[in-house]
């Protein structure tokens, strides 16, 4: 097993966050950071170090043909003043199979798991603990070979950095507005639309550039080959809630495996609701819009945890839900699961990992 070494300066204890923490501006003093190089044989040199500027030749292949991975998840202070995670083996399982498909190494999870909790344990005071707020944290793999030529490489740096973050909803728990589009799509089966690759990110802006245009906060993506199934909105997965179900799209190969999207569906599962996997199309969500079948629309991810939905158009229908409450399920759910992770509801899954 490699030893994690520290190159750290004195302690910065006394924090001082700002008020009102925006997502992803500000960053905790540490990073942990590792070299992959395949002469060396493989993974070595973990250390815990000052958060700095990397040093990339210009011709690092990241820059160029974007082998670049990441991973999304967040540490919460709870009420007691325990450290924890949200089901962050996941999260490691799922970065190790985005480097598969990226043809990237992969790494031991538990010793990357071991390193973000001894890095967020370091910087553990950068933990806000205003209701709603918790500690980013962003794992990431990059290609850093210097040489041109579309080929996999033989380096790689793997990342964690920690975010101080508000509440998704700074003024309470509000419903989002979402636009279809069928102008642009995401990601294809047999792509990489499974996989958090940078990518798949950057082909995601102009339609976003054009819902934002509209009014629309994020963009509802449709299958790529019929342009008619729905599949996930931004960085959420999404979730339909009909009289007699409650349906979500089925992991086809192209939809991202979001960690709150199965536990969304453990949770209704074990709550007597009928969940479902499978196509959806846009036309069945208009049409049972209009019979009154259809009662409410979430988005589920880490950053949001559940993201109601208060208006969806597509071309020149647009279905109305409330602008001022979330549906009642999605309040439930969100309710319920950040209750599990600020510890005001028992972890009966087992889902908290503590840090320390
Ligand atoms: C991260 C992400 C999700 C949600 O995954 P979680 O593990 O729940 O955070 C859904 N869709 C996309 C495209 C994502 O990047």
């Amino acid at each position: 097993m490699l030893d994690i070494t520290y190159e750290i300066k004195d302690d910065l204890k006394n924090v001082e966050l700002p008020e009102n923490l925006v997502f992803g501006r500000i960053f905790a003093p540490h990073i942990f950071e590792m070299d992959y190089d395949e002469a060396l044989g493989g993974w070595h040199n973990p250390r815990i170090k000052e958060f700095e500027d990397l040093r990339l030749s210009p011709a690092a292949l990241v820059l160029h043909y974007g082998q670049a991975i990441f991973e999304g998840l967040k540490a919460y202070k709870q009420t007691d003043g325990k450290v924890v995670l949200f089901r962050p083996k996941e999260n490691m399982k799922r970065m190790n199979a985005s480097a598969r498909r990226l043809c990237m190494p992969e790494f031991d999870e538990e010793f990357v798991l071991d390193a973000m909790k001894k890095l967020i344990n370091l910087d553990k005071d950068w933990i806000p603990t205003k209701p709603g707020h918790s500690l980013y944290v962003r794992p990431l793999m990059i290609a850093t070979d210097p040489v041109l030529g579309v080929r996999p490489a033989n380096n790689y740096k793997l990342l964690i950095m920690l975010s101080p973050v508000g509440p998704y909803y700074p003024e309470g728990f509000k419903p989002v507005p979402i636009m279809a589009t069928d102008e642009y799509v995401r990601a294809v089966r047999k792509g990489m639309g499974n996989c958090k690759a940078a990518g798949n990110y950057a082909g995601s802006l102009l339609a976003q550039k054009k819902a934002i245009a509209e009014g629309y906060t994020q963009v509802l993506w449709l299958d790529a080959i019929e342009l008619k199934y729905i599949e996930e909105v931004g960085t959420m997965n999404i979730f339909v809630r009909f009289d007699d179900e409650v349906a979500t799209p089925a992991l086809s190969g192209s939809i991202l495996p979001g960690v709150t999207r199965k536990s969304v569906i453990t949770i209704l599962n074990d709550w007597g609701y009928k969940v479902t996997e499978r196509k959806i199309a846009m036309q069945e969500v208009i049409d049972r819009y209009n019979d009154k079948s259809l009662l409410e629309v979430f988005g589920a991810g880490t950053a949001a945890v559940i993201a109601a939905v208060s208006k969806l158009k597509y071309h020149d229908t647009v279905l109305k839900f409330s602008e001022e409450e979330p549906g009642e399920l999605s309040a439930k759910l969100y309710n319920e699961i950040t209750g599990i992770q600020y510890g005001r509801i028992e972890d009966r899954y087992g889902w908290i990992t503590y840090v320390e």
